[in-house]
């Protein structure tokens, strides 16, 4: 087995600001291949500020792998493995894992959805589209520019978040919205007056991790028997071994293949979430179409798609799943089998 891997830079066609983070108009990711005589994978390990995940640290930990102690045949030895090298590097290690499961699939002849058991449902499931922070302006010109897309994220956590939702309604007065507080309210009390204010808009299907990962469980507890809206966590909840302390504070988790480590731990944490009576969703961060596309595969476990990370860049060098109205599909993926991707030119890793 060989593994090859290498930074790529990911243009993005707005600047793309979070709650508590800077203005961003390119994030890194690192693209990795598995190849043995017979099969190839890819996988993609995204750069993450908020968890130090960096292109330097995914690319030392990738660089400590030794590729022949890792085989398509037994993804959850290799795990074991990576396990064994360092703890989380979460990212590097979703690299390798959806290598290997695009490798373990391909050899298999199967698309990976079916590789797991899981299925795909074609014209069943919807993504929604992200809005990050920005001026009142901005966000009337995303707005216009997302119409496509019947589902919308709006970033909140900002002094304009009050404007913003007012310039998006002057585009899309109805449409269904989804709000990302990242983090952004101090206490439960502010979380709530925000929470409350956000439910007058009468469209909006759940608000995401309005408090800080770390809130006291019973501050969390307090707010979710007051919420008018269900709360999903994501920077609070990671993988399946998270699912019983979420369960009593939240109504739903956003499971991330970067959070994760890769497809089998996000099928799990998938799966527990569910058995635990959690809504589930899948995000992304920003990524190419190969993360994307892995991600897609799971979509029968998730109530709720927010896989738009390849919509918001315009340089993606893999061509697999499509969102065209939102509408998840893999009827126009060149390839049958493993992830379904392809790369959109000459071969990057050549
Ligand atoms: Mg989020």
């Amino acid at each position: 087995m060989k593994l090859d891997f290498f930074p790529c830079n990911l243009k993005l066609r707005h600047t793309w600001t979070i709650s508590g983070g800077a203005g961003l108009d390119a994030v890194p990711t690192v693209l990795a291949r598995l190849r043995d005589a017979s099969t190839v994978g890819v996988g993609e390990a995204p750069v993450s500020f908020r968890y130090s995940q960096t292109a330097d640290s995914i690319q030392d930990f990738l660089r400590r792998v030794d590729p022949r102690k890792l085989s398509f045949d037994d993804i959850s030895g290799s795990m074991d493995y990576l396990e064994k090298i360092a703890p989380g590097n979460h990212s590097a290690k979703c690299a390798v894992n959806v290598a290997l499961c695009d490798g373990a699939a391909r050899g298999a002849g199967q698309a990976l959805c079916d590789f797991l058991g899981l299925g795909f449902g074609e014209n069943q499931h919807v993504t929604s589209f992200s809005i990050g922070l920005d001026t009142a302006d901005g966000v009337r010109q995303k707005t216009a520019e997302a119409s496509a897309y019947p589902i919308l994220k709006l970033k909140t956590g900002s002094a304009e978040d009050r404007d913003n939702l007012a310039a998006l309604r002057q585009i899309a007065p109805r449409k269904t919205l989804r709000v990302d507080a990242n983090e952004a309210w101090a206490t439960k009390e502010e979380a709530l007056r925000n929470i409350e204010w956000l439910a007058k808009d009468g469209h909006i299907e759940f608000v995401e991790q309005p408090m800080p990962a770390g809130t006291p469980v019973e501050d969390l507890v307090w707010l979710k028997r007051r919420s008018p809206l269900p709360l999903f966590a994501d920077e609070s909840f990671h993988r399946a071994q998270d699912v019983a302390a979420c369960a009593p504070c939240w109504h739903g988790v956003n499971v991330k293949l970067l959070k994760a480590g890769g497809v089998t731990p996000a099928c799990e944490a998938l799966k527990a979430a569910r058995q635990a009576g959690l809504r589930t969703m899948i995000g992304c961060m920003i990524e190419t179409s190969i993360l994307i596309s892995a991600a897609a595969h799971l979509a029968n476990l998730a109530d709720h798609l927010d896989i738009d990370g390849n919509l918001l860049i315009t340089n993606d060098p893999f061509a697999g799943v499509t969102a065209e109205r939102g509408i998840v599909s893999f009827a126009a993926a060149p390839e049958k089998t493993g992830l379904r991707v392809q790369a959109r030119g000459a071969d990057p890793f050549s």
